[in-house]
């Protein structure tokens, strides 16, 4: 079940000290599937507009499915950790390139995969709990 709005906020605040992307703006933004549908264009899944440039954010999580809301938060969070990354592409690439998104979503997705392993939301709880430095 999706937690309180002001919940999932306090676990944003935590994950980007925890993933050190503190300094960026991040916005939660909890729409439904036809809300979801006019504002990112598809009404199915979660998703992120983050500008790279100036540090902010917006996270969107479609409140109408029961989905893994964790996992949406802490992919677009290692998104902002791989931020370097997506640079480098695009320089390196000079746009966008089907194949080189691929690979870097796949590789945003291990990473997401191996941090939710690590740190799954009883253990990132407890976190909080423990070190009142990490969300203050
Ligand atoms: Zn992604």
């Amino acid at each position: 079940m999706l937690p309180k709005k002001e919940v999932i906020e306090q676990i944003i605040k935590g994950l980007q000290k925890l993933m050190r992307v503190q300094d960026w703006d991040v916005t939660l933004i909890l729409l439904n599937d036809k809300e979801m549908e006019k504002t990112v264009g598809d009404s199915g899944v979660d998703g992120a507009f983050l500008d790279l440039h100036h540090n902010c954010g917006n996270i969107y999580i479609n409140t109408s499915y029961e989905h893994d809301w964790y996992y949406t938060l802490v992919h677009e969070l290692c998104h902002l950790q791989a931020r370097m990354l997506t640079h480098a592409f695009r320089h390196l690439m000079g746009g966008k390139s089907e194949r080189i998104t691929l690979i870097y979503e796949q590789y945003i997705n291990a990473l997401t995969k191996t941090f939710i392993n690590l740190c799954p939301v009883p253990t990132f709880n407890k976190i909080i709990q423990s070190n009142i430095d990490i969300v203050g």
